[in-house]
């Protein structure tokens, strides 16, 4: 297997727990039946009550990765009536905008530079917009953004809230009631930790009521709904991705449930952020979120050539970023199986690196 005695901090695909592994590692069953139609159940119903949903909340699962959720919840949700305002701090928050540019969805390029948006009713000037898209987190640079002042701007403004919370669930506190959240949108490989493939999006009753008349097939969310309502899907889902999901959703509950996940993510990127203080690396954003670190060196040493680096030499696997800031800023990863010996494997390189 290409990469396997790796450590691996991407943003994504992550590292799987064990209990995943496992799971992955047996056959694919048969689905068009009840056993499997009560494993989706089971699994929206714990996604459901782990975002503190509103009651009649549902999920439609997607085979596809999460960039296909963001693009059918536009689809699905938004029209040439809307006018939506996209928080754009980076290349997901841009992606969001050129889904609106794509399916003729007006909106405004709200560009944000390192700020989490907790005064955002005084920064942004409304003017009949309808509709909000947001990253939780910005991955491109790693900024969390303020959901609860969003939330409450939204409702103020009686905007449609939406957000992409792909690569912070299960890493950093979510809640659809207290942040006036209708539509929540999931990947499976960021912060569930599970092989890519999979994309959920959450809808809320006001969502569901919101639904548009679409002319479009595999990602209309109509039909997803109908089949959801007996466990099923239109099409074949994947079927051992959810197989994984619902194990980790069961383990998360069964380890104190999401609340202590979270928790455990904090520790683990506080002591990963306590133990490179002595290094010439600065945090690039004031507002990280516990799912990863973006750092910058400041010694002139290239971003580029530390994340080479780590893979040739220590086997590491960490991100590197686009663009202009791909000398700049590499990218640490705190999602998924982590343990403080694992995390060291990355420390003591990086303080081999630095000769410390
Ligand atoms: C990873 C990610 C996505 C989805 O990317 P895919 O490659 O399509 O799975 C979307 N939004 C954010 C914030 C992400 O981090």
């Amino acid at each position: 297997m290409i990469y396997e005695n790796y450590s691996i901090f991407a943003v994504g695909p992550v590292s799987m727990f064990p209990e995943t592994l496992e799971v992955g590692s047996k056959q694919t069953p048969y689905f068009r039946n009840q056993p499997f139609s009560d494993v989706v159940l089971k699994a929206e119903s714990l996604l459901l009550k782990m975002l503190n949903a509103p009651i009649d909340s549902r999920v439609v699962f997607l085979t596809a990765s999460g960039t296909a959720g963001m693009e059918a919840a536009i689809m699905n949700l938004l029209d040439k009536t809307d006018q939506a305002i996209v928080i754009n701090g980076g290349t997901f928050g841009d992606r969001f905008a050129s889904l609106c540019t794509s399916h003729m969805i007006p909106h405004d390029n709200f560009i944000v530079d390192d700020n989490d948006l907790s005064n955002i009713d005084s920064q942004f000037k409304i003017n009949h917009h309808t509709a909000l898209l947001v990253n939780a987190h910005e991955t491109s640079v790693g900024r969390l953004y303020n959901l609860d002042a969003i939330g409450a701007f939204c409702k103020k403004h009686n905007l449609f809230n939406i957000v992409d919370a792909i690569s912070m669930f299960g890493t950093d506190h979510i809640d659809m009631q207290k942040y006036n959240i209708d539509v929540v949108i999931l990947s499976s490989q960021k912060g569930l930790a599970l092989p890519p493939g999979l994309s959920m999006v959450v809808l809320s009753p006001k969502a569901i009521e919101r639904l548009k008349d679409i002319n479009i097939h595999y990602f209309n969310f109509k039909n997803y709904l109908n089949d959801g309502q007996r466990g099923q899907t239109p099409y074949t889902p994947a079927v051992t991705i959810i197989l994984q999901l619902l194990n980790r959703l069961e383990m998360i509950e069964k380890t104190g449930g999401i609340e202590s996940t979270i928790e455990h993510t904090k520790l683990i990127a506080e002591y990963f952020r306590n133990s490179i203080g002595h290094l010439p690396l600065e945090f690039y954003s004031k507002y990280m979120p516990n799912a990863m670190t973006a750092l910058k060196p400041t010694d002139g040493k290239s971003a580029l050539e530390i994340v080479n680096i780590l893979e040739k030499k220590y086997q590491i696997i960490v991100c590197p970023n686009g663009g202009n800031l791909s000398k700049v800023i590499f990218r640490v990863s705190h999602m998924g199986y982590m343990t403080k010996e694992y995390v060291d494997n990355l420390i003591n390189a990086l303080n081999d690196i630095y000769h410390k």
